[in-house]
């Protein structure tokens, strides 16, 4: 049995937009999403035990079952039992580079590639589709993990409908690196301020989807219109997260005021980025950012937007 090296791409959100509450108790969301190359290198090897084992030097990522990666092949060998049991357990190396608790779906990426990583090992001939069945339990990030790239995605994240993607574009993103925002706390504070006005039935949740489907960003992704899809970023969680944390407020209005093509919030935050039209305007910026906010806190990467979800290393 041979062991798999694997790269597990950051994703950022172009557009997220929260429509309502399920009857799941979970948040109905449509949001655009889009892999950078920004990404952790995870390699799983066949064990001669039946244990699962994470390694990772990460201060601030769990090497215990809580590790999204764990849950990921602790849910294969419960799934495939037999097959399990026959191909043993894994060891799973995690070597950060995605910022954890960002935004930026790092533990959804680390798992993703766990379930690609043990389909090739244990030769399940999973389609990509029936991994994304799976992964949609682990967490709403990890099916788009996956195959990665510009996708659409509704429900709770999970149902994915790819769009063209935009690989020539890049973008700068900053974070403080001792701050993180709970997308659990995110969600729920979004929730008790605008809950109130949250539709209900099934067919305003569609109508929304649907306006965004047919809306101007996607087709600005579409005809790859740069500056049009900065002008169009939106995040309806800055909302809470920004005037809770006012680093992240003034972190956004100062890269906004460099320049790029739009600036948002990712995720549940506190990661900001700007979009840019080339890797060169982002590295710019770059510089830019950390000579106006002369901060040693503040982390600053560059990163390309990609259309690769879970690949093998070079
Ligand atoms: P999302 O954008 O999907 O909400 P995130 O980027 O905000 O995710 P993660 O980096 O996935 O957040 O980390 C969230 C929490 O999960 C952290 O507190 C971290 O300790 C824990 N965690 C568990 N497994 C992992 C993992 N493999 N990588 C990173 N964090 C992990």
């Amino acid at each position: 049995m041979r062991s798999y090296r694997l790269i597990a791409p950051a994703k950022i959100n172009l557009y997220l937009e929260i429509i309502g509450m399920r009857t799941d108790s979970y948040h109905e969301l449509v949001m655009i999403l889009q892999s950078i190359d920004l990404a952790d290198l995870i390699e799983i090897r066949p064990s001669v035990t039946d244990a699962i084992k994470v390694y990772c030097e990460h201060p601030e990522v769990p090497c215990t079952p809580d590790n999204l990666a764990y849950k990921a092949a602790s849910l294969m060998q419960r799934q495939f039992p037999k097959i399990a049991a026959n191909y043993g357990g894994v060891n799973i190396f995690i070597e950060k580079h995605i910022p954890v608790a960002a935004g930026l779906a790092g533990g959804s990426a680390n798992a993703a590639a766990v379930l690609v990583g043990i389909n090739m090992i244990w030769e399940l001939g999973l389609t990509q589709p029936e991994l994304r069945e799976i992964a949609a339990t682990l967490g709403s990030d990890v099916p788009f993990c996956i195959g990665g790239g510009t996708a659409i995605a509704t429900g709770r994240g999970e149902k994915l409908d790819p769009i063209p993607d935009l690989t020539t574009l890049a973008v700068v993103l900053a974070k403080y690196r001792s701050l993180s925002v709970s997308t659990p706390w995110a969600y729920g504070a979004y929730r008790e301020e605008f809950g109130v006005s949250y539709p209900t039935d099934a067919q305003s949740f569609l109508k929304r989807s649907q306006s965004v489907h047919s809306g101007p960003l996607v087709q600005a992704i579409v005809s790859r219109d740069g500056p049009q899809i900065g002008k169009l970023l939106h995040n309806d969680l800055e909302k809470v997260v920004c005037p809770e944390y006012p680093q992240v407020s003034h972190l956004r209005q100062t890269m906004a005021s460099l320049g790029g093509l739009g600036t948002m919030m990712s995720g549940s935050g506190p990661t900001v980025f700007t979009l840019c039209a080339s890797l060169e305007e982002a590295q710019s910026l770059k510089t830019q950012l950390i000579n106006e906010i002369a901060n040693p806190e503040l982390d600053v990467w560059t990163a390309k937007l990609s259309s690769s979800g879970i690949h093998l290393a070079q």
